[in-house]
């Protein structure tokens, strides 16, 4: 194992001087306000090495990197069945497009562009009330880091009820079609709050560390997934998980990763480690401008991907 916490700590001195780069969400006028220099780093091997740079430990807005813990409910509540209402293909477009869910009658073309991710609250909802639903997503969320601190921050919920038309209107086109099985506003109070999840990178990874290890957290010995289930989760983040800049990330990185706009990024390195990082500023994607570059030195030094040694 390389020495990980000289390689973070490197990491963190090489691009300390250019946090701030890129651009912070604003349409979700709660995020604006986040300080745009905060950056932070954190890994969790599989034998539970801890090893951190920065703010590691502050909160932030996950957004859409909670698409993959709800995917992960989802599947386990519905099995292959999920399938018939999200598809598992890139999209190619920006993560809050509608363009193509006309072409495909409501049916999102995968789970972590927020079409997709709304069907599949829709799914998560199946026999709930909303508050349910959250409950149990918050719950799964406590689970995976096993920490029970974490928690949703109401005021960003708030924030994104109040101005997300965009994504009403994807959840209204959807309906539309005759594809979502709950309310509108029951399927987006479920999405809007479990974006809104604030975590620690060093949560984060925590959290991510089941799809390191085979479906199991090491840590905690709790089997999360079927194995099989874990690779392919995993697959989806390669190939979804930076929405448009999908390709670009798998290229540069060459790790399952997802990323959210409150410039979070979840990375999984299968049998290695789980890597979060944080740094508010967007690339033209929506991406962790900063936080794709650590990553990227990560890959670098350490050597690990998922395409060879
Ligand atoms: N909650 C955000 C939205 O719906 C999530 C987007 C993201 O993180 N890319 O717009």
């Amino acid at each position: 194992m390389p020495d990980l916490q000289k390689i973070v700590d490197e990491i963190y001195s090489k691009l300390k001087p250019r946090r701030g780069e890129g651009k912070v969400a604003d349409y979700i006028p709660q995020l604006a306000h986040v300080d745009p220099k905060k950056f932070g780093m954190a890994i969790v091997t599989v034998d539970g090495e801890v090893h951190k740079a920065g703010d590691a430990d502050i909160p932030f807005s996950i957004q859409s990197i909670s698409k993959v813990f709800t995917l992960t409910l989802a599947l386990g509540k519905h099995g292959e069945t999920t399938w018939n209402r999200v598809g598992r293909e890139p999209s190619g477009s920006a993560f809050n497009s509608i363009v193509q869910l006309e072409h495909e009658e409501g049916k999102p073309r995968n789970p972590f562009i927020n079409a997709g991710a709304i069907a599949v609250s829709d799914l998560v909802l199946a026999g709930h009330t909303p508050r349910e639903a959250i409950g149990e997503i918050v719950r799964f969320v406590r689970y995976l880091a096993d920490d029970e601190t974490i928690a949703i921050d109401p005021e960003v919920a708030k924030s994104e009820q109040a101005t997300g038309y965009r994504n009403f209107a994807l959840a209204n086109f959807m309906a539309s079609f005759g594809k979502l099985d709950h309310p509108v506003e029951h399927v987006l109070g479920v999405y809007f709050h479990h974006c809104a999840l604030a975590m620690t990178c060093t949560q984060l990874a925590h959290s991510g560390l089941f799809l390191a290890a085979a479906g199991k957290n090491p840590l905690t010995g709790h089997r999360v997934v079927p194995s099989q289930r874990a690779r392919r989760i995993n697959a989806l983040m390669l190939t979804c998980g930076h929405y448009d800049g999908s390709g670009d990330f798998a290229y540069r990185v060459g790790l399952p990763g997802k990323s959210g706009v409150g410039g979070g990024i979840l990375a999984v390195a299968p049998g290695k480690a789980s890597v979060a990082v944080w740094s508010p500023g967007l690339n033209h994607n929506g991406n962790s401008l900063i936080g794709s570059l650590a990553l990227e030195m990560l890959a670098d030094r350490t050597g690990w991907s998922v395409f060879g040694q």
